[in-house]
């Protein structure tokens, strides 16, 4: 028996594989560290059928597959590659991949005569996954019934269906890299822009491919977690039906209810986005109603059409018919719709936001959910000492349970009385998520540090006038003082924030 096939996922493979990487495609250099393996191994890429994006003339033996799922390529394995003690699953875009971690994991499997060998707390992309050949057959089989896309999760969920028949090791990074919800993989813009600023800091990585070395330039330098915008926050208009006490329009003074964005200056946006953001997600509006818009019906279509994820956030006030549909209609991944109406009893609705809409808005959550389940949300707000709201809510709601989104308060540092139901804030402060990720524009265009600067204190200019790529440069010395300060000394607003451990998807 052949003792390790070296399996190289290429099934979903994307345009940033060919991207140049140290002088060479991201795809080379990740098979470069992978040959240095082969005393002993076999390699074998699996990749779509379709037209590959990877060259024939990257030499490696190949199996085209017809579909993305693990049966395929689990069953494939064991038919047409059959013969190895061991199989170990890595990612074509894992361009810092440490050759060593493989040899290491393999040890563990033999010594610990183990079925499977995963990492814990590694970036994505850096962990091998190792296999002996009785657990392939087994698990072949069982992804007959379960088949899960091949992706990175695809062996452990097929195990966890019956967790306790598998003896599974483990191998735990010595630093916990979990907070940093790093992928190492190069599938995207922001994380080619992500290696990149790596390779600056330390150009040393090219040769030295250990992951102790790589573990270290990650510790010292989170700076690098900011690269294009993930999340951005759009108001479209800057208009609201209702009057929530704890809203952050019932302390701005700069409202301007007429103010509204045109689809000249969307489309713009979105363009510039796609171009410089192509995985960034649009959010519908931190501060305003979105579908008070004149033409949201265009705007959310123009989203929907560019291939930009869409958060829709709407009190649902608005939500007829023919939005619903369309929302309908739209691909459930790529967009998510969450409702506001944060109470189940109409009194304490009206209450609360000033006005007596609660069986419209429940009217119309139903509509959507009678039509579409998939990323449909049903928020209900955490109050702190509230737990009879919560409670209620779920009791209205149990139907459709697990839609419901509790969502943590907000005081926006403070300007709002009330606290949070629970602290979840971790004990150490570390720079905020908001700063790395998101970019929030006013309906007028003007950028604040993030959403919690309702005065736009801190301003890197106008998104329509200076454009995207100027206003998010405009903020990267906010993101490094706290870098260079955990405590956030140096900027007043963030002191009193509570929001800089929350992370938007
Ligand atoms: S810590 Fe709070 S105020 Fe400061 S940037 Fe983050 S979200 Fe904004």
């Amino acid at each position: 028996m052949k003792p390790v096939l070296l399996v190289i996922n290429a099934l979903d493979v994307r345009d940033e594989a060919t991207a140049l990487f140290a002088g060479r495609p991201v795809w080379q250099e990740t098979l470069r560290r992978i040959a240095s393996l082969s005393e002993g191994c076999d390699l074998l890429l699996v990749c779509h059928e379709g037209e590959s994006l990877l060259p024939e003339a990257c030499d490696v033996p190949q199996t085209r597959l017809s579909g993305y799922g693990a049966h395929a390529v689990l069953s494939t394995l064991q038919h047409n590659h059959s013969g190895y003690e061991w199989y170990v699953f890595l990612d074509i875009s894992a361009v810092f991949m440490d050759p060593g971690l493989v040899t290491a994991f393999l040890g563990t499997g033999r010594h610990r005569i183990a079925q499977y060998v995963y990492g814990e707390h590694y970036p994505k992309g850096i962990a091998p996954q190792v296999l002996s050949a009785e657990a392939l057959a087994i698990l072949a089989g069982v992804s007959s019934g379960n088949d899960f896309r091949f992706g990175e999760e695809a062996i452990f969920d097929l195990m966890g269906l019956d967790i306790n028949s598998w003896d599974i090791e483990m191998v735990v990074s010595e630093t916990d890299f979990r907070r940093m919800r790093l992928d190492l993989r190069i599938r995207s813009a922001e994380a080619l822009a992500r290696m990149k600023a790596l390779l600056a800091i330390d150009p040393g990585l090219v040769d030295d491919w250990s992951y102790e070395r790589l573990a270290r330039c990650l510790r010292e330098h989170v700076g690098i977690l900011r690269t294009v915008p993930a999340y951005v926050e759009l108001d479209l208009v800057d208009a609201c039906q209702l009057s929530c006490h704890y809203c952050p329009r019932s302390v701005r003074e700069d409202l301007v209810p007429e103010q509204s964005v045109s689809l000249d200056d969307l489309g713009r946006l979105v363009k510039d986005l796609r171009r410089f953001a192509p995985d960034a997600t649009i959010a519908l509006s931190p501060y305003s109603e979105p579908l008070l818009h004149p033409q949201a019906e265009t705007a959310i279509r123009m989203i929907l059409d560019s291939g930009l994820r869409l958060v829709l956030e709407t009190n649902g006030i608005a939500l007829d018919e023919k939005l619903a549909a369309l929302l309908a209609s739209a691909d459930p991944e790529r967009s998510i719709i969450i409702f506001s109406p944060d109470f189940s009893d109409p009194e304490r609705f009206a209450r609360e936001k000033g006005a007596s809409l609660l069986p419209l808005v429940e009217a119309n959550i139903e509509r959507l959910l009678a039509l579409r389940q998939r990323n449909v949300w049903i928020q209900a707000i955490q109050f702190e000492a509230d737990d009879a709201n919560l409670d209620a809510f779920y009791e209205r709601w149990k139907a459709h349970e697990d839609a419901i989104l509790p969502r943590k308060y907000n005081n926006w540092c403070q300007c709002i009385p009330g606290r949070p139901a629970v602290d979840l804030s971790p004990l150490v402060r570390t720079p905020c998520w908001h700063l790395a990720r998101d970019l929030v524009i006013r309906a007028d265009g003007r950028v604040p540090m993030c959403k919690q600067d309702l005065e736009c204190r801190v301003s890197p200019g106008n998104v329509f006038r200076d454009g995207l790529e100027a206003v998010w440069a405009g903020l990267e010395r906010q993101w490094q003082e706290q870098c260079a300060d955990p405590a956030f000394q140096g900027l007043p607003l963030c002191a009193p924030c509570d929001e800089w451990h929350t992370y938007n998807f």
